[in-house]
């Protein structure tokens, strides 16, 4: 089996839901090994990345700087010459991570992929573009293939035997840039789970006019994040973090919850291609629900609280 590579994308220092997304994948495609930039992990991280399947992890010894994508590239390109197969998180700096190291080694590269498969030989994969109307299965026609695949697309589970994954390190030499990182200070956090990475994200609009508390309640209860229109966020109801949509952040959770939201064409671009669309509304006509799975008529006042009620009394039962 040939050796898949695995980018391993962490928060102050765990690895991140996604990665484990991304190395469940990488089993179906060979033998996966993770690539850790930057300073060598703690033995939990290790042992974790062991569980989903990682044989190997190689660290690449690396400071602030390989965080920009010409070093990061390089760091990664040291660490995967045998990989036949490269795959990592689809966030906006890999995706020129990805095209970089795609230049750099030839190889044929595909981002916000939503899924890959060997066909012959050959990684295929699956994307949906154009505001998720239309689906594309593409084949990586060189003999190496770098993925990038999106947050939620793939299930993370863990190895059949998951073994203890041993730790390589790596040298790799990194190229002069023309852009430094002076400093980096992390911003607060918005409430919850990350919106690009949730596996449910509950969506308010103007319908909710101005008032989260529902919307915050129901995805507190099913354990996911907020997300709101580009007209709430404009009208200082919520911060611009939430924005889901076309000039906002594109999220593909497993469920999708849209309340008070009409379904403009801009942010169903950003959503359309969850797993399970949900749409609460009081307008029968409104938009969303022609792309919504399970639709209900009705007032959020009214019906998140039943929506919550239930899903307590079905938790307590
Ligand atoms: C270039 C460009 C880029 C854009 N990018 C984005 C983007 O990234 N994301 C984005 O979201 N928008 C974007 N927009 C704006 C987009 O076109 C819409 O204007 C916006 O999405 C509408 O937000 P909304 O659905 O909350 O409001 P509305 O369209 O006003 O819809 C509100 C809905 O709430 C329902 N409602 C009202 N009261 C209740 C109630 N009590 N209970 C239940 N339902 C109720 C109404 O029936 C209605 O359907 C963009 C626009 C442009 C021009």
């Amino acid at each position: 089996m040939s050796t898949v590579a695995v980018l391993v994308e962490t928060r102050s220092g765990e690895v991140t839901q996604p990665t484990f997304e991304a190395l469940t994948l990488a089993r179906t495609l060979g033998t996966p090994v993770a690539v850790w930039i930057g300073a060598a992990p703690e033995p939990a991280e290790l042992a974790r990345l062991g569980v989903y399947g990682a044989e190997e992890v190689r660290v690449v010894p690396a400071g602030d700087d390989a965080r920009v994508p010409a070093a990061a590239a390089a760091a990664l390109g040291a660490a995967t010459q045998d990989a036949a197969v490269v795959v990592m998180v689809s966030t906006f700096v890999n995706k020129e991570v990805a095209t970089r190291l795609a230049l750099a080694t030839g190889a044929g590269v595909v981002v916000d992929a939503a899924g890959a498969e060997l066909v012959d030989g050959h990684v295929e994969t699956l994307q949906t573009v154009f505001a998720a109307t239309w689906n594309v299965r593409t084949r990586i026609a060189a003999e190496r293939a770098i993925v990038a695949v999106r947050p939620n697309t793939t299930q993370a589970i863990a190895g059949e035997t998951p073994g203890a994954a041993t730790l390589v390190e790596v040298g790799a030499e990194l190229p002069e840039t023309r852009e430094a990182i002076v400093a980096i200070e992390p911003v607060p956090a918005p409430e919850g789970v990350p919106l690009a990475e949730a596996p449910v994200v509950v969506s308010g609009g103007r319908g909710t006019n101005g008032d989260y508390t529902l919307v915050r309640e129901l995805a507190d209860v099913l354990g996911g994040a907020v997300g709101a229109s580009r007209d709430a966020t404009d009208e200082g109801w919520i911060s611009h973090e939430h924005m889901v949509g076309q000039t906002g952040t594109t999220v593909t959770p497993a469920l999708y919850v849209a309340c008070g939201i009409s379904g403009a064409v801009h942010h169903r671009g950003g959503m359309q291609a969850s797993g399970t669309v949900v749409a609460v509304n009081i307008d029968p006509d409104a938009p969303i629900f022609e792309i919504a799975d399970f639709g209900v008529v009705g007032d959020l006042g009214d019906v998140l609280p039943q929506a919550i009620a239930r899903i307590h009394e079905h938790r307590a039962g």
